[in-house]
């Protein structure tokens, strides 16, 4: 590390973390908050990012700790893993520590302190703690840091025993700038031969809840030995070897030059010594004495002396060989005093005083002490920088004291000193004063120096906040308890003489909750006493009170006379009401909490937890778990805070919940409620994982998912009474390790044996059981290939691939096919699935892979490639290769990012080359951008490999069949039946056959997988979480409060607790597993809906202007809607047969065999091309999109104010593929006007024609719009009325205004109300901040009108009686459901589902989307643009779903966190935008906007649109019409290359 770039070390944060990270497994790095830096982390975290390999690990682990998250436990599980561990931590946290710091101490774990509070430290902190069994050693100047970080690592290994290496960085910021350390002295001091050793024998170890009776010995240090000489501790120092002065590095150099001083050390062995070793062997398995570790110290300084110069000792003493008196210094800035005492007068009374400093506290070494005094001493005085005195004498003093006394040193007077802040300015006069006293007849012990409330502008200690990431259980608590929640130990809450510290601890709160509860029986009697009295004023108190004490145990009772009891004690102004009142929290019966993070609860048998538990009282525990999920986590048992709830349970008389509030809402809530109905200890223990203090939701999300789903936590409740009840004990929330839990619980007097035996219990067994089961898998998979091919003659080829959206897997396949034909033996299987011990024995192997994002590997290839690239002994001399890659040389256009083309590919073939492989071919390149797409590039490619192979000249090659297209499907299904009732019944997977997952569509349902989760299941050896999205066909989107209330209970008991309302105005729900998909299937036809065509290619449901300003109209209207929706639903059975019969009632179907033919007059068997899409729009709003669909219909008003017909648009559509110009978006293209009547004729007959002439090969060209554009509309349209026998009439004059919805309330034609809520992206969900849920459920229950859904994904709570207004306004105020209060930016805004579910999504969305437009609504305020609406669209694919081609501005996913921006859409939707810059990240995104928001604000004309005004100032080209919208782009795409 040193050389002519070594960098300079300016800080003992730096020198320290340096050597920590070089010499450990692991560093915990101790941190005020996960987002506020020590003054270790940011170097930590540099190394750490840089991937610099350490001294002891190749990738030391870098584990940040929040500081009062009980920081040294986490040093436990490493370290009994066979890993070093070192920790980075300010000294407040060891007094906290001590119950760990016993066990520690025999390991070698090494504890670098930064002495606090900055700038005058307590050295407090670390004599309280000397007597744990550590070894201290302290560093005085930036060198010290750095060469005594070394020696403690040193140390630690060499003995076996923890090192805690302290020291007060604010003194040794003076020092000047060091090198850095010299990697190959850390090499030659710290026993490489130990440390492997130590961590190849894992300790075993793993209980914390009692004395593990570990012993550091001698075994550890057993290699050591070798290295290291020791000898006696016998004093005397042999000067440095090469006879240079020894010199006090930094400030203390002054001394130096004092004629006559002299520095003495303490001890040594000189290299001289090494001759005379005692052999560690002899030790072996002996506990370590101090002499043992004097003698490991004293060989590491000569080392270090060897190869610096500088030598250190236990102790040292600076000052004339003969003076009389001398000052013992602990935590003062020695340099300070010695330069003082050398540069004052020789007639001065401390003139010429030695120094003794202490570099090896302990063990404290008392011989080795005196033996460096000089004999001449006569009187000492001991200053000591301990503030927190725990003793009566310093314990310095003492120590000193006992050393002189058995060291057979005597000098006259020893006398202590406790030393308080001193400066520059102040220091001659603290030695006056102290030699004062010294030198005095008769000293006075004790006397402080230096002012003892330190410097005046100390830096104030960090104030202990909750962090805001874990409010939402908190906000939930409000919420459900309101007046009556009481936490106890609340942060921020005023306890009269009590720091925020002690009055945050669990201890303290339990102690305030007795007191209370004390306090409220009191009360009680008060009340009682009270109603008897006839002290009151006025009459009514008494009667009030007599009622409200009879009642006052009960909580609803009692809460609900209290208002009552309240208000008229306030009228009442005698003396005991006010008395009363002055407890008026009292009247409520309160509910009891204590929350906490999980730091009280990790040692069980010493905590607030059990503390509750032992005591039986009615106390409700909040415990908030943070730590993220992660292997490691899974791993670490002592961390794992589902043991408290096991442990809890175990108890026996105590609620217990596991509840993640980003896991299910309406499960945390039920534990809140039940467990302060729970008359007894009750313990919540409630997931919220984080990083850092700032991580965003979605991160927290996505933690969340991955632990419920692994199970690693488990959601569950469970009631030790519920059989009282006849209720179940135990409720099991979440899926995972149902099965261990259940059995657990079963074995119930096993409970506790078990948890004394795997405290680590079901975490880590379904963890290993994960990799396990996934290796034996690889291995099965290749062995049953292997098999198969055994007896085949030819040579062998392993085809792999890595693929995401299956053209690569198909080729693999079909090259695999292809080769057998040629006589070879091949096997074909993902990278990822192949076991990667065998690669190097392999003959051929060929590998085909697509490029996903920025050129990274696909899902299935990642781990391959991962280990590939990181292997440094995969040998593949002799194995042969070849690598055909699929790319898009034009998807990341700019000439930087031309690397990504097919970046996979090209690197696995490199580093196969590397590797030894020869390859058969040069790197194979499909591009989309060719003709054929890839086909062009693997045209060439597979004759090479088979020459290469010498199997090209094969003759005689069977026929291929031809692939199966979505059109075989559809006719061989039988009319959509296909096998999807066998597969629903197939219990071994979670998923339904490819062939059903087209078919299943039609009926309505997708099947999707969780993408938050698809990695760990991935590495656990699990099938991706599949589930299903239902669509229900709503047609104009109206639906009755009756049928809301039955969809969220559909989205609560079988979904994922949320429902969406879409861009086409229904309802769509996630997350519902196979097992459930019937159930939610019949619960939707019963509430009246059906899911039929709802997806799949027919027409699907029939939009319709919401219009709340005109009932009738919009009543006539929307009939029309649902006319044409029942006219075009197919009308094939077998959606009731599969889902709709009754299994009970065993009603004979026809599922299976060709029993029933169905007829589909409109479809026919293979029914539409692609999706159809109707909507109807009623001007002046085009809130339904009108020119975005197949068929766009915009009604049209008679003179009479009564609809009369339609003007219809059609061949609209939105859905593009990315850098594919054959494919584009498209506004409708108008037909013509036709009557109300005959409207869904017309229709019919436009589909038809579509049926009829789509395309049925290209289904990326086989929407309407092609069609159209294709024949040429007049064509088209010449069709429709041919076979229609009708003509379309010239159409009607309209005119449209906007395509938003207006929010906030308005009134129709009738008088009756109509409310626009604001869903956000059309999001149902509960959250802490706003239960829109829960409010949404209230308000349906007494609604009497109508729901409207918008095509902007909004909602309308339609027709409400002026006489309802009042309760609807008070229960919308409750909810919060009546703020309509958001920028128009947000409120003109849409995105798609995208992420999770979304199978097609590239980018984030519906989650994203939000946190973009907070982001820019700083420029939108400071502009005045408030009110003006922008219309903003995001999707997550070019598929287009929230229409973003219409918009405005819009963003549509290219990758993970990259989009295409495009400008220029007109603002109520009749204008496509276009392009202007492609795969942008956020940062660029904000510097696009903000700028081009400014300019908006001044520079646009009066009425002007944005759409409008980026295309007047040049930004942007209008886009005219479809075909043109890849023409004019504002981004010149790269021709490079
Ligand atoms: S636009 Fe794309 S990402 Fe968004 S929901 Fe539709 S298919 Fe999924």
């Amino acid at each position: 590390m040193e050389g002519p770039s070594a960098p300079s070390i300016a800080s003992a944060g730096e020198a320290v973390a340096r050597i920590a990270y070089a010499s450990s497994d692991v560093v915990v790095s101790v941190q005020p908050s996960l987002a506020t830096d020590s003054e270790f982390a940011p170097f930590l975290r540099s190394l750490s990012a840089s991937k610099k390999a350490g001294v002891v690990a190749k990738q030391p682990e870098i584990l940040p700790v929040r500081y009062n998250a009980d920081p040294l436990l986490s040093v436990f599980q490493p370290i009994r893993s066979g890993k070093l561990v070192s920790v980075t931590a300010s000294s407040p946290i060891l007094v906290k520590s001590i119950p760990h710091l016993y066990k520690l101490a025999q390991y070698p774990v090494v504890i670098h302190v930064s002495v606090q509070p900055s700038g005058f430290p307590d050295y407090s902190d670390i004599t309280s703690i000397r007597q744990s069994g550590f070894t201290f050693i302290q560093s005085e100047t930036l060198q010290e840091a750095q060469d005594l970080a070394i020696t403690a690592h040193a140390l630690a290994i060499k003995s076996g025993k923890g090192v805690i290496h302290f020291f007060d960085s604010e003194s040794i910021a003076m020092s000047k700038v060091i090198p850095a350390e010299s990697e190959e002295l850390l090499r030659s001091v710290l026993d490489l031969g130990a440390v492997k050793a130590f961590q190849s024998t894992p300790s075993g170890e793993s209980s914390l809840y009692a004395d593990d009776g570990r012993v550091a010995h001698l075994s550890l240090a057993r290699s050591q030995a070798n290295a290291t000489t020791v000898g006696e501790p016998t004093g005397r120092v042999s000067p440095a070897t090469d006879g240079k002065t020894l010199t006090l590095p930094d400030r203390s150099s002054a001394r130096e030059s004092t004629e006559g001083s002299s520095r003495r050390e303490s001890s040594t062995t000189s290299a001289k010594s090494s001759s005379a070793g005692t052999s560690v062997e002899s030790l072996e398995h002996k506990q370590i004495s101090s002499d043992e570790i004097f003698q490991f110290a004293t060989a590491i300084w000569n080392t270090i002396s060897t190869s610096t110069g500088r030598l250190y000792t236990p102790f040292e003493y600076t000052g004339p060989d003969t003076a009389e008196a001398a000052l013992l210094l602990f935590g003062a800035d020695t340099a300070l005093f010695a330069q003082e005492i050398d540069s004052v007068a020789s007639t001065t009374q401390y003139a010429g005083a030695g120094i003794i400093t202490v570099r090896l506290y302990r063990p404290w070494l008392g011989r080795v002490m005196v033996e460096s005094l000089p004999k001449s001493l006569k009187r000492i005085a001991v200053l000591e920088q301990v503030r927190r005195k725990t003793t009566k004498w310093g314990p310095l003093l003492l120590d000193l004291l006992m050393s002189l006394k058995t060291g057979g040193h005597n000098p006259t007077t020893v006398v202590g000193h406790q030393l308080g802040y001193i400066s520059q300015s102040t220091v001659g006069q603290a030695l006056r004063g102290v030699f004062q006293n010294l030198l005095s007849d008769s000293p006075i012990q004790n006397l402080q120096i230096g002012k003892l409330d330190g410097p005046q502008d100390r830096p104030r200690p960090a104030k202990l906040e909750q962090p805001a990431i874990e409010n939402p259980y908190v906000k939930m608590l409000q919420q459900v308890f309101d007046q009556r929640l009481l936490v106890a130990n609340q942060l921020g809450k005023s306890h009269a003489g009590i720091s925020q510290e002690i009055s945050s601890g669990p201890e303290y709160g339990f102690g305030s909750l007795l007191a209370r509860k004390e306090h409220r029986k009191r009360f009680i009697e008060e009340v009682q006493a009270a109603a008897k009295s006839r002290d009151f004023i006025t009459d009514s108190p008494q009667q009030w009170l007599s009622r409200w004490a009879l009642v006052a145990d009960d909580e609803e009772k009692a809460g609900a006379l209290a208002t009552e009891v309240i208000s008229r004690l306030s009228n009442d102004g005698s003396s005991v009401a006010s008395q009363l009142l002055s407890s008026k929290g009292l009247f409520y019966k309160e509910s009891p909490w204590l929350i906490g993070s999980d730091a009280w609860a990790y040692d069980l048998g010493n905590s607030g937890v059990h503390h509750v538990l032992a005591s039986g009282e009615n106390v409700n525990m909040l415990i908030i778990d943070s730590q993220p999920y992660s292997e490691r986590a899974a791993a670490d048992a002592a961390r794992r805070k589902k043991d408290i709830g096991l442990y809890a349970m175990n108890f026996g008389n105590a609620y217990v919940a596991s509840v993640a509030v980003y896991g299910s809402y309406t499960q945390v809530l039920e534990a809140m409620i039940e467990a302060d109905k729970f008359d007894g200890p009750s313990v919540i223990i409630a997931y919220l994982p984080y990083e850092k203090e700032n991580d965003s939701a979605i991160t927290v999300l996505q933690e969340t998912k991955k632990a419920i789903d692994s199970g690693y936590w488990p959601l569950y409740r469970w009631n030790p009474r519920g059989d009282e009840k006849g209720e179940p004990n135990f409720q099991l929330d979440s899926e995972r390790i149902k099965k261990e839990l259940e059995e657990f619980l079963r074995r119930d007097n096993y409970l506790s044996q078990l948890m004394k035996r795997h405290p680590d219990f079901s975490a880590n067994l379904s963890a290993s059981y994960g990799s396990e089961v996934r290796q034996l898998q690889k291995r099965k998979a290749k062995d049953a290939y292997s098999k198969l091919l055994d007896g085949l003659a030819g040579d062998p080829m392993t085809v792999l691939f890595a693929s995401d959206n299956g053209n690569a897997e198909n080729l693999a396949k079909r090259l695999a096919r292809r080769g057998k034909a040629r006589g070879l033996k091949t096997l074909v299987m993902a990278m990822d699935d192949y076991p990667l011990e065998d690669l190097a024995s392999e003959q051929n192997v060929v590998i085909l892979t697509s490029t996903a994002g920025q050129g990274e590997f696909p899902q299935n290839g990642r781990t391959f490639w991962e280990t590939v690239r990181d292997s440094t002994d995969i040998d593949l001399a002799t194995v042969k290769f070849s690598i055909f890659a699929l790319g898009d040389s034009h998807y990341w256009p700019r000439k930087e990012d031309k690397i990504y083309y097919n970046k996979p590919g090209k690197d696995l073939h490199s580093r196969f080359v590397t590797l030894g492989g020869k390859p058969l071919t040069e790197c194979g390149l499909g591009d989309d951008q060719d003709p054929d797409a890839y086909q062009t590039g693997y045209a060439e490619w597979e004759p090479q490999l088979w020459q290469a192979l010498g199997v090209d000249k094969v003759e005689g090659l069977p026929d291929e069949p031809p692939p199966i297209t979505n059109e075989d499907i559809k006719i061989e299904s039988n009319y959509l039946r296909g096998t999807i009732a066998e597969g629903l019944k197939d219990t071994s997977t979670g998923a339904i056959s490819a062939a059903d997952q087209q078919l299943t569509k039609f009926h309505g349902t997708y099947m999707q997988d969780d993408r938050d989760l698809r990695d760990e299941r991935k590495a656990q050896g699990l099938e991706p979480a599949y589930s299903f999205m239902i669509r229900c066909r709503l047609a104009g989107g109206v639906a009755t409060p009756k049928q809301w209330l039955q969809m969220d209970e559909i989205s609560t008991k079988l979904g994922n607790e949320t429902m969406k309302l879409t861009t086409r105005q229904t309802f769509q729900f996630h997350g519902i597993v196979k097992g459930k998909l019937r159930p939610a299937m019949q619960a939707i036809n019963r509430a009246l809906m059906t899911t039929i065509a709802a997806c799949g290619d027919v027409n699907r449901n029939v939009m319709c202007s919401s219009l709340p300003q005109q009932s009738v109209y919009h009543s006539e209207v929307h009939a029309v809607s649902q006319k044409i929706s029942d006219h075009l639903l197919p009308s094939t059975t077998a959606y009731h047969e599969i889902w709709l019969k009754d299994e009970e009632t065993k009603e004979k179907t026809q599922v299976a065999g060709n029993a029933i033919v169905d007829h589909e007059p409109l479809y026919g068997p293979t029914y539409l091309p692609r999706k159809f899409k109707i909507t109807i729009a009623i001007p002046p709003h085009n809130d339904t999109d009108v020119y975005a669909h197949d068929i766009g219909l915009i009604a049209i008003k008679g003179s009479d104010g009564h609809l009369v017909g339609f003007n219809l648009l059609a061949g609209g559509g939105m859905g593009v593929t990315h850098n594919n110009k054959k494919t584009y978006p498209r506004t409708g293209s108008m037909l013509g006007y036709v009557p109300k009547e005959t409207v869904h004729i017309a229709c019919e007959k436009v589909m038809l024609v579509q049926r009829d002439h789509g395309d049925r090969k290209n289904r990326k060209h086989a929407r309407l719009k092609y069609t159209m554009d294709d024949m040429g509309v007049d064509v088209f349209k010449g069709k429709v009325e041919e076979l229609w026998d009708d003509k379309f009439q010239e159409p009607r004059p309209f005119k449209f205004d906007s395509n938003i919805d207006t929010f906030g309330w308005q009134k129709d034609e009738h008088g009756n109300n109509h409310f626009t809520f604001f869903i956000e992206n059309g999001r149902i969900e509960d959250t802490a901040d706003f239960p829109m849920k829960t409010g949404l459920i209230e308000i349906a229950k007494v609604h009497k009108g109508e729901f409207r859904l918008t095509g902007n994904q909004h909602l309308i709570l339609s027709s409400v009686a002026d006489a309802d207004l009042p309760t609807m306004k008070e229960l919308m105020a409750k909810y919060k459901l009546d703020n309509t209060n958001f920028s128009a930016l947000r409120l003109s805004s849409s995105a798609c589902v995208a992420f999770p579910t979304c199978g097609l999504a590239m980018a984030e969305s519906e989650r994203y989307l939000p946190e973009l437009i907070t982001k820019l609504e700083g420029v939108i305020e400071e502009t005045g643009l408030r009110q003006d609406s922008i219309v903003m669209r995001m999707t997550g694919c070019p598929n287009g779903c929230a229409r973003p081609w219409l918009a405005e501005v819009a963003f549509v996913g290219k990758a993970f966190g990259a989009y295409n921006m495009y400008l220029g859409g007109g603002y109520h939707g009749h204008r496509l935008n276009k392009l202007y810059r492609s795969s942008i990240k956020e940062e660029e995104i904000l510097e696009i906007m903000k700028p081009l928001l400014k300019r908006y604000a001044i520079e646009r004309n009066e009425g002007e649109r944005f759409g409008d005004f980026c295309i007047r100032i040049g930004m942007i080209k209008p886009t005219t019409e479809g075909k043109t919208f890849h023409e004019d782009t504002a981004e010149v795409e790269s021709d490079e290359e």
